[in-house]
């Protein structure tokens, strides 16, 4: 199952050479931008925290879904879509990507769909399902926020298609230093943790997105670090330090919308963490280096816009009914609830075996290549592309299209730990994948990005194999 974007037909390659040899048509992109309210009614269960045991109690900072719409010269476009949430899960992002195209003929490959993975944000229908224990009118108020979400984000769509107007646009790089590995070893295994001695990504991409006039339009930044800065004992709704960061920008820059993009940051958490103060702290911090990097002169991006999607099957471990028979005697009211799950697909004789996980590549001109990678993946993926890659600029997404459960690297599945077995719990999956999860993941990453014309230098692991 390879669904791909046909290659840029030949007159969009006419206009590419043309747009290479004349600069002022060079960034002759079209841009719409567009925002709708996404903040959920509360009181509201939230999401990202098994410790939680009742509802939100108000809301700190109001939640957002923004859509950046781009347009080349020659018909091409894509739709990047960033929400203030724990997770997009599959079943949500399908339903808004079909309604996409047959609203406004956007195809998948063309449409992004993230989360910024906030700690604070609204439960959301089917995404961690095993962190609750819903009442039927609980139930009833999750499933109703699951499906105006659904609405609120086919309807921004429409609205940054409808917003296209002439722009331009640019990337750079900068750098904040508040993402720690939180993988730290411990005699008893790897727990979650500080460990300054494990991998990080601190690299602030973004993507600048000018009006005619120069006005800033919109601005899309990323960083590779959970958002928890907040802690499960903060009970109301916000977007943690990314919030801040793009509530900082869109004040700094009036009339202007700032998208932010979770990058492969399953393994990052920010250090240190706890309190409000420090969410604020660390927003201000990522805000004032995409400030810097917007007001130094960046790289022009040019047309055209390649587009490529492929989804690969990952599997998991072998596992038998007995193992799930065995653990719904656990005292563990997230085990029992997992295994409830794997029973009854045993009882339909589909036993969860693989998951489905999509990977997704758009190229601008020669200038900045865009990942979107699925699930939680660790900071290892970055590091391999970046390395793989070498010479092209990349942004490397996680937690797009759907939140399945943690993209461990070999390396960290070998290690052990939360990201490599016990997060499987809470997101109801059997258990750990196969060892060949990473090979999988960078086979479809070439695919995909070998489809819209960028080739790997050469294969290399992430390190640390035996
Ligand atoms: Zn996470």
């Amino acid at each position: 199952m390879t669904p791909r974007e046909p290659r840029v037909p030949g007159r969009a390659c006419a206009l590419a050479f043309l747009a290479m040899c004349t600069p002022l048509l060079a960034a002759d992109f079209q841009a719409g931008v567009a925002r709708a309210r996404i903040t959920p009614p509360t009181p509201f269960w939230m999401s990202g925290y098994a410790a939680r045991t009742h509802p939100s109690e108000g809301v700190e900072q109001e939640l957002w879904a923004k859509a950046l719409a781009l347009r080349d010269p020659g018909g091409h476009q894509v739709v990047l879509v960033t929400t203030d949430l724990i997770g997009l899960p599959r079943a949500i992002s399908d339903e808004v990507a079909a309604r996409v195209a047959a609203r406004f003929h956007v195809e998948r490959a063309q449409l992004v769909l993230s989360a910024s993975h906030t700690h604070c944000g609204p439960a959301v229908r089917k995404n961690l399902a095993v962190l609750y224990d819903f009442s039927e009118e609980e139930k009833r108020r999750v499933d109703a926020y699951g499906s105006e979400l659904v609405d609120r984000l086919v309807e921004v769509v429409g609205r940054a298609l409808e917003d296209l107007a002439p722009a331009r646009l640019s990337v750079g790089h900068g750098a904040v230093g508040f993402a720690v590995n939180r993988r730290e070893p411990t005699p008893e295994g790897v727990k979650i943790g500080v460990n300054p001695n494990g991998p990080v990504d601190h690299d602030v991409p973004v993507l600048k997105v000018t009006g005619k006039d120069g006005s800033l339009r919109a601005v899309l930044f990323g960083y590779a670090c959970h958002n928890t800065t907040l802690g499960g004992d903060f009970y109301r709704i916000g977007g943690d330090y990314a919030g801040y960061a793009q509530a900082a920008l869109e004040k700094a820059h009036p009339g202007a919308t700032a998208l932010f993009v979770m990058l492969c940051g399953g393994d990052q958490n920010p250090n240190p963490r706890g309190t409000l103060d420090l969410a604020v702290q660390h927003g201000g911090a990522l805000a004032a280096e995409v400030a810097r990097v917007l007001s130094a002169t960046i790289r022009p991006v040019r047309p055209p816009i390649r587009t490529a999607l492929e989804t690969v099957s990952l599997d998991f471990a072998p596992h038998t009914r007995a193992v799930f028979e065995e653990e719904a005697k656990s005292p563990d009211v997230f085990r029992q609830r997992r295994s409830r799950l794997m029973l009854a697909a045993y009882d339909e004789g589909k036993p969860v075996r693989q998951t489905p996980y999509p990977v997704q590549a758009i190229r601008l001109g020669r200038d900045l290549t865009f990942l979107a990678l699925a699930g939680e993946p660790v900071v290892d993926y970055a590091l391999r592309l970046k390395r793989e890659l070498a010479g092209e600029n990349l942004i490397v997404a996680g937690y797009c299209h759907d939140v399945m459960c943690y993209i461990p690297s070999r390396r960290v599945l070998l290690e052990g730990g939360y990201e490599a077995v016990d997060n499987t719990i809470y997101y109801g999956q059997p258990g750990p994948f196969t060892e060949t999860v990473e090979d999988a993941i960078m086979a479809a990453v070439r695919r995909a990005t070998g489809a819209v014309g960028l080739k790997a230098r050469a294969a290399s692991g992430t390190g640390g194999r035996p």
